[in-house]
C-alpha cells in the first residue's frame, strides 16, 4: 500500500534522512513499551467515552483498568453493536459508542446478511491511519535505498459512496482515505510521488481511471521504482488492462492526445499536463507488448522497478505465481495489515519471502486483545463462543509464539472488544510487541478480489440454484468448489456431482447457465459488485462423473483423514484434489449474464425506511 505523507514544513527544510530516523525511533519505543502504551491507550479510550451510552449500559461507571474492562464488556461481533450502528445511521447524534461525533462510516469488504459492514468513524482516526502509512518507506528504505529519487506507480480508486438516511457519507475507507486533504494536499514529500496525478485516482469512472493511471505510468516509466497496487488482485487486473489497450495507449503516447473515451475533464487536464508526442516510447512499448509473451513485462516496460507493493497475504497468496511471471520475480512486497475497523500494523521485514510476511501491530493506534483459536483434527478452525473462553483473551506482549488468536481490538472511535475475524498466528517478536503472519479471515471459503464468501452463503446459494434440476428429476449428490485464479480475473468455480432418480432426461445447457446466475444472484453484494466492475469472472459449474466425490474421500483417507469423520469439504485447495477433479470433468457452464447489484448496496437502510 502506499504511504501517506508526513509532517512536514516545506521542501527544503524535509530531510529524507531526518525523517526516516524519527519514524525508525518511533517504532523501536513503540515495540519496546508496547504493554505500557497498551495499558494507556485502553485508559484513554475509556476514560475519554465513560460517558456514553454503551459504556453505561454495560456499567462500566467510569473504571478504566484493563481487569475491570475484560470483566465487565462483553466480547462482541458486528451484529451485537448493529443496532446502535442503526441508530446513528439514522441521524441519532447522540454520544452512543463514542464522546467523539461520528464523522462517516466505513463500508468495508466484510458482510452481514448479504450486505456490506457499515463501521463508524471519527475524524481524528485519519491521523492514526496517517501514521501507519507513514512508517512504510522509512521501513522500506533501510532495505531498498534511493526509493526517494523516482516516483512510485500505483493504481489506486475511489468507489462509489452514499449516505446513510442522518446524512453522514458511507464509503470505502480508502475512498475516504485518497478524498481527504491528508492525501489530496499532501506536502511535498519524495517518497509520496505517484505517476498518477490526484485527479486520475479521483476520477469516478473506473476505466477511465484506470486509463489515465496507465498512461502516466507509461509517459514516465524510466521514473518508476516501484509498482503496486492496494491487492494483488487489483494490479493484476491493471496488467490485463494494458493487454486489452496498449495500442490506444501507444497511440495517445505516440500523438500527445488522449483518447476521447476519456471524458472526466480533470482527468483530462491532468494527463495531458504529462503526455507529450514521445515516439520512441510509443514504438518501444508496442515492440514489447507485440512479443508472444508477457513474461516479465512489468520490468520491460518499467526497467528501474525494485519492487512490487501489493498483499499477497492471506487469499491474496493464490496470485504469487501471476506476479512472479510478469515480474521475472521481483520482490512481492506486504508493507501493511489494515481494516475499515483500524489500521493494524506494519511489516518490519519487507523483502521477506510472502510466506514469510509477518506484520507488528502499533501499539498506539488501539487496544488489541486475542482470542486464543484451536484446530480440531481435521485441521478446522474450532469456534469460541463460549463465555469463559471470551474471559481468557490474551493481552498483546503475553501472546504466545506459535499460537493462532483471533484480533479482537477497542478503538478510539467506539468499538469495544469487537472480533475483527480474522486469524493470525505469532511469528516472533520486535521488543516486546508480537508479529503476526496473517492465516486467514474466519470462515471465508472463497475469496478473488475484496469478496470473501462463507460456507452458509455457499450453500444457500447453491441450494436456491438446485431448485433448476427438479423438472428433470435430479439432484445434487455432491458438490464442493475452488476459486480458479488461473483465469484474468479470476472467478468461482463449482464441481457438482448429480444423482438422476429414474431414467435421466437430458438437461439442457441453458438450466446449468441459470443454476450459475442464481448461485451469483444469491451471493453477497461485495461479490456482485465485484462481477459487475469485471474484478471477478462469470461463474462456472462443472458437472463431474458420477463416484468422483467417492474418490475424492479416498484420496483423503489416503492422506490420513478419519472415515467417521469424512465431510466433503465445500471448497478445496490442494492442487492434487483439484487436478483429480478436473480429470472427472464431463461438462461445464458459465453464467451468461451478470447478477443484479444496486449502486450503492446499502440495502440494509434502504429496507428499514
Ligand atoms: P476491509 O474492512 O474491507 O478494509 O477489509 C479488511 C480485511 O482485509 C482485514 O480484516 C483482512 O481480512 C484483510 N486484509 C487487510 N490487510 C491484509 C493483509 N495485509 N493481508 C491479508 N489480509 C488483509
Amino acid at each position: 500500500m502506499p504511504e501517506a505523507p508526513m509532517e512536514v514544513p516545506n521542501h527544503t527544510e524535509y530531510s529524507v534522512a531526518e525523517n526516516n530516523k524519527n519514524k525508525l525511533e518511533f517504532i523501536e519505543e513503540a515495540t519496546k513499551n508496547a504493554d505500557e502504551i497498551q495499558r494507556k491507550v485502553l485508559a484513554e479510550i475509556l476514560s475519554r467515552n465513560a460517558h456514553v451510552e454503551y459504556m453505561k449500559r454495560h456499567g462500566l461507571n467510569g473504571r478504566i483498568d484493563r481487569e475491570t474492562f475484560k470483566r465487565i464488556i462483553p466480547v462482541i461481533t458486528y451484529e451485537d453493536i448493529l443496532p446502535d450502528i442503526n441508530r446513528i445511521a439514522n441521524g441519532d447524534t447522540s454520544p452512543i459508542i463514542c464522546s467523539k461525533p461520528i464523522s462517516e462510516f466505513l463500508t468495508s469488504s466484510g458482510t452481514s446478511g448479504g450486505e456490506r459492514k457499515v463501521v463508524p468513524t471519527i475524524e481524528e482516526e485519519m491521523g492514526r491511519r496517517s501514521l501507519i502509512y507513514s512508517l512504510l518507506m522509512p521501513v522500506m528504505s533501510q532495505f531498498v535505498p534511493g526509493l526517494d529519487e523516482g516516483k512510485g506507480m500505483y493504481f489506486l480508486f475511489i468507489k462509489c459512496e452514499t449516505k446513510t438516511p442522518g446524512g453522514l457519507p458511507a464509503r470505502p475507507v480508502l475512498t475516504s482515505y485518497y478524498k481527504s486533504s491528508h492525501f489530496k494536499d499532501r506536502p511535498y514529500d519524495p517518497y509520496t510521488k505517484y505517476t498518477s496525478p490526484n485527479e486520475t485516482i479521483l476520477c469516478p469512472d473506473s476505466y477511465q481511471s484506470m486509463y489515465c493511471q496507465m498512461l502516466c505510468g507509461l509517459c514516465q516509466n524510466k521514473q518508476v521504482l516501484r509498482v503496486g497496487a492496494v491487492f494483488a488482485s487489483g494490479f493484476i487486473r491493471a496488467i490485463r488492462f494494458l493487454e486489452k489497450h496498449w495500442t490506444l495507449l501507444c497511440h495517445d503516447i505516440r500523438t500527445g492526445t488522449l483518447n476521447s473515451m476519456i471524458t472526466d475533464q480533470s482527468a483530462r487536464e491532468a494527463v495531458m499536463r504529462i503526455n507529450k508526442p514521445d515516439l520512441n516510447l510509443a514504438d518501444f512499448i508496442e515492440a514489447e507488448c507485440r512479443k508472444d509473451s508477457w513474461q516479465g513485462i512489468i520490468t520491460r516496460l518499467w526497467p528501474n522497478t525494485k519492487y512490487i507493493d501489493v498483499i499477497v497475504t492471506g487469499t491474496m497468496s493464490q496470485y504469487i505465481p501471476t506476479l512472479e511471471f510478469y515480474s521475472n520475480g521481483l520482490p512481492l512486497v506486504c508493507t501493511m495489515y489494515a481494516s475499515s475497523e483500524c489500521y493494524f500494523g506494519v511489516n518490519l521485514n519487507p523483502l521477506c519471502k510472502p510466506s514469510d510476511v509477518a506484520y507488528t501491530l502499533i501499539p498506539t493506534v488501539a487496544y488489541f486483545e486475542f482470542l486464543p483459536v484451536e484446530r480440531n483434527n481435521g485441521g478446522m478452525l474450532k469456534s469460541h463462543n463460549d463465555q469463559k473462553e471470551q474471559q481468557d483473551l490474551v493481552d498483546l506482549v503475553d501472546v504466545k509464539i506459535g499460537q493462532e488468536y483471533e484480533l479482537v481490538v477497542t478503538t478510539y472511535a467506539g468499538l469495544y472488544r469487537y472480533r475483527v475475524g480474522d486469524v493470525l498466528r505469532v511469528a516472533g517478536f520486535k521488543n516486546n510487541a508480537p508479529e503476526f503472519n496473517f492465516i486467514c479471515r474466519k470462515n471465508v471459503v472463497l475469496s478473488i478480489d475484496t469478496d470473501k464468501t462463507n460456507e452458509v452463503e455457499l450453500q444457500n446459494a447453491v441450494k436456491n440454484a438446485v431448485s433448476h434440476l427438479m423438472p428433470f428429476d435430479a439432484c445434487l449428490s455432491e458438490y464442493t468448489s475452488y476459486a480458479d485464479t488461473t483465469t484474468i480475473p479470476g472467478h468461482y468455480v463449482l464441481c457438482w456431482e448429480l444423482s438422476h432418480k429414474g431414467s435421466s432426461p437430458q438437461i439442457p445447457a441453458s438450466i446449468f447457465k441459470d443454476c450459475c446466475l442464481t448461485i451469483e444472484e444469491s451471493l453477497n453484494s461485495v461479490y456482485r459488485q465485484n462481477r459487475v466492475f469485471e474484478a471477478i469472472g462469470p461463474l462456472e459449474i462443472k458437472v463431474v462423473e458420477v463416484g468422483t466425490f467417492d474418490k475424492l474421500m479416498d484420496y483423503a483417507i489416503s492422506l490420513g483423514a478419519s472415515i467417521n469423520q469424512y465431510k466433503t469439504p465445500r471448497c478445496v485447495k490442494f492442487a492434487p484434489i483439484v487436478e483429480l477433479l478436473n480429470s472427472r470433468v464431463v461438462s461445464t457452464y458459465f453464467s451468461s449474464k451478470c447478477p443484479k447489484w444496486t449502486t450503492p448496496a446499502l440495502k440494509q437502510w434502504t429496507d428499514m425506511k
